[in-house]
């Protein structure tokens, strides 16, 4: 019996799933999909097979999405009030994220990156970073532990987090500007940011990164203020075309700064080379005046990169997706919370992982007239 996908609506009834016994033979096979892609044909099941869908993409990236409140309310993801939050009730605990992500680091996953809303707001995150750097895979790999943040409680947070296992950090700065930061993230709290910026330059962490959501006639003059300061703080700059994933869906493509805009502006400071070899990364990147130093650029909307992604998400409240922009969301939480046995639980979670890889797309059809914006914002997606 496989498991029911789900058109999101909030918190719908399950029937559980079952995965498939041939952990041996999958596991064996993991090596096999090293390229990202796996050969035509059956995929692998049961707990220990890699998690490949139906176009051939081997998934190793999940990102886990901690909490959907945030510490800041940024125009382009939620309204001034902030969103209906999730249920206290249905956040996911320490105990069963680390279930989940035990399970998916036996299937391949090789990365977690941590997300939000604002990550850093989970009282036990260094907890969760400890538990989780604790997983290795299927050949006794450790997993990577990253995690996208705004920076506000990094000086407090960063040394323990780094003594738990952060291997990597992203950090949010769309302005360097007092009064636009103010104005993009409705809070005064730009010198906080900095701050983390600050604490995070001066940690072993490698590569650090610096993300800037770029807007039409909102922050496009800051392009290479924004890369000068990364350069300044041994950073890298990825510039986001703003995607339609604000939760009061009021997107306007006109208002998306474009790839091609970014480079043609940034062209006028530095000589640009294309980096090769993405691979699933998000990013595309170019050297600046043939390196060391490079800026990336995420151009989900004008150059999609679904193709190579390997990319599956948690959210907060337990459901698995497998887009960024999926309307359809898997519900692990029921299986978790409604008494069934220690091993059911497991072949339950491992089953709506296989369903959740199997449901995905080619890619997100943005650009297509039926393209359909997710009802649930970014915030408690997670980025
Ligand atoms: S839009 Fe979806 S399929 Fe495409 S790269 Fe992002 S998460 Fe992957």
């Amino acid at each position: 019996m496989t498991a029911i996908p789900v058109t999101i609506g909030r918190r719908p009834l399950l029937s559980p799933a079952a995965g498939g016994a041939a952990v041996p033979a999958a596991r064996a096979g993991m090596d096999a999909f090293a390229s990202g892609h796996a050969p035509a044909g059956d995929a692998p099941t049961g707990i220990g097979a890699p998690l490949i869908d139906t176009h051939g993409r081997v998934h190793r990236d999940l990102r886990i999405s901690l909490t959907d409140r945030c510490s800041l309310r940024c125009t382009y993801c939620m309204p001034e009030q902030g969103n209906e939050w999730l249920a206290r009730t249905s956040i996911l605990t320490l105990d069963e994220i680390e279930r989940i992500a035990r399970l998916a680091a036996a299937d391949g996953i090789t990365t977690f990156r941590l997300t939000g809303g604002e990550p850093l707001l989970r009282t036990d995150i260094v907890e969760v970073v400890r538990r989780l750097a604790a997983i290795t895979g299927p050949a006794g790999a450790p997993v990577e532990i990253a995690m996208t943040t705004n920076g506000i409680r990094l000086p407090e947070l960063l040394p323990g987090l780094i003594e738990a296992g952060l291997n990597r950090l992203n950090i949010s700065i769309d302005t360097l500007r007092r009064d636009r930061f103010h104005e993009l993230t409705r809070r005064d709290r730009l010198d906080d940011v900095l701050e983390g910026i600050a604490a995070a330059a001066a940690s072993a962490l490698r590569p650090l990164k610096l993300n800037a959501v770029a807007m039409r006639d909102v922050n496009d003059d800051e392009l290479v203020d924004l890369v000068e300061f990364a350069i300044a703080h041994d950073a890298q700059m990825r510039f986001i075309e703003q995607m339609p994933l604000d939760a009061g869906h009021t997107w306007d493509r006109s208002r998306m700064v474009t790839q091609d805009e970014i480079l043609a502006a940034l062209a006028e400071r530095w000589t640009l080379a294309p980096v090769p070899g993405r691979g699933g990364a998000p990013a595309a990147r170019w050297t600046l005046d043939g390196g060391p130093h490079s800026v990336g650029v995420i151009a989900s909307v004008t150059a999609p990169f679904c193709g190579d992604c390997d990319r599956l998400r948690l959210t907060a409240d337990g459901q698995l997706r497998n887009c960024l922009f999926s309307t359809t969301e898997y519900d692990v939480l029921p299986i978790l919370r409604d008494g069934r046995g220690d091993e059911a639980v497991d072949a339950g979670i491992d089953g709506m992982l296989r369903s959740c890889v199997r449901g995905k797309l080619p890619g997100h059809a943005i650009n297509d007239p039926s393209f359909l914006q997710p009802a649930r914002g970014m915030n408690a997606i997670g980025g």
